[in-house]
């Protein structure tokens, strides 16, 4: 079977080596030396002021929201993973649902306006694919009104969006570090934020909310460990590689793909250096989207509906926000398999098969 991601996993003799100083100083978490240098190392790599790493990337977006002490309306995209959305109500807040952009698939920065109440306290939006939101327009609309913004970075690792990191856009980046995700550390997550005061205040609440016998606030538990740790060290080196490699089977189905209206593709915005995390195609109807996918899964071939259903439309909220753009493209959008090492000659019959349909 070939699955939609595979994860790139490290040479076990380089993951072990790491671990040696683990066996040594048998400190296994709590912000161990392997952590820290995974910070560094992140910080470094990317360019960023400060990376707190967590573990996971949902916990890593409540824990935004709590340090921002927001509550009421967050104006938030219906095209994401379903974690964006839930992160929101965990933290009782009420997801305000703005369509997104044709192009980009990212949340419609023209269309925020008018969604705007006297309970908007922030906008929460996706860099989906990798794929750089309106971060201009987004973050003027939130100065005039007085909005923090929150980015779901979860695809947006190694991404460069005029000249610098796009975890350095808005009030706030999260990023996730999920298996499946391009950078992995098994599970895992990061925070990143220029401001320094809610970088400390996060970092209390990803500890309990004290430090040693001093307890300052209610916190939780959002650590990760010196094993994730070193899986991020033995694969941060290789994103380049990895991204590289993305690159090729990208272009590889672009190529192979027939084109001619029949499967368009997200647009990447101008001045963003990609990193490949995905392939998604989007199809004429929701009924080609099906009979493609299972003809693929029939050639032992696993596609995603990243993402669908549009997330105004998950069965447990009881709102009813049309946002007819999202919901549109949620049902004829398609993930084809995508990761460092797939074979030339899968794409190939992949493109083959769908080309018939
Ligand atoms: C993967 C993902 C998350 C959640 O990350 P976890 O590390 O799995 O908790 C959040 N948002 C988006 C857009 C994602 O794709």
């Amino acid at each position: 079977m070939i699955n939609v991601t595979k994860s790139f996993l490290p040479d076990l003799s380089e993951y072990t080596s790491i671990l040696q100083q683990t066996w040594q100083n048998h400190h296994l978490t709590n912000r161990g030396p392997l952590v820290q240098q995974l910070e560094k190392n992140i910080r470094e790599k990317l360019g960023l002021n400060n990376v707190l790493f967590v573990s996971n990337g949902t916990i890593a977006i409540q824990l935004v929201l709590k340090a921002f002490n927001l509550s009421g309306e967050i104006l938030t995209t219906p095209f994401s993973y379903v974690a964006t959305t839930n992160s929101v109500l965990w933290e009782n807040m009420t997801p305000v649902f703005c369509d997104i952009d044709p192009n980009t698939f990212c949340l419609d920065a023209g269309k925020l306006e008018a969604l705007i109440t006297p309970k908007t306290t922030a906008i929460l939006a996706t860099h989906v694919y990798g794929l750089p939101c309106d971060t201009e327009r987004i973050a003027a609309i939130a100065e005039k009104h007085g909005l923090k913004v929150i980015y779901d970075a979860a695809h947006a690792f190694g991404v460069n969006y005029k000249g610098q990191s796009l975890l350095n856009y808005g009030d706030a980046s999260t990023c996730s570090f999920h298996a499946t995700k391009l950078f992995h550390t098994v599970e895992g997550g990061s925070i990143t934020t220029k401001n320094s005061d809610v970088m400390k205040q996060i970092s209390l609440y990803h500890s309990f909310g004290h430090i040693g016998d001093d307890y300052y606030s209610q916190g939780i538990n959002g650590k990760n460990s010196e094993f994730h740790a070193a899986m991020g060290l033995c694969n941060l080196p290789k994103l380049d590689m990895l991204i590289e490699a993305r690159k090729t089977r990208s272009e590889l189905y672009d190529s192979l793909l027939s084109t001619g209206g029949k499967v368009t593709r997200p647009v990447v915005p101008e001045e963003t250096e990609y990193n490949y995390a995905y392939y998604p195609v989007v199809f004429e109807s929701e009924a080609i989207l099906l009979k493609v996918r299972e003809t693929l899964l029939k050639h032992e071939v696993n596609t995603r509906r990243y993402f669908y259903p549009s997330l105004n439309r998950l069965p447990f909220l009881n709102t009813t926000q049309p946002c007819p753009v999202s919901e549109d493209i949620s049902s004829r959008v398609l993930c084809l398999p995508m990761y460092y090492d797939l074979e030339t000659e899968h794409i190939e019959r992949i493109c083959k098969l769908i080309n018939t349909i």
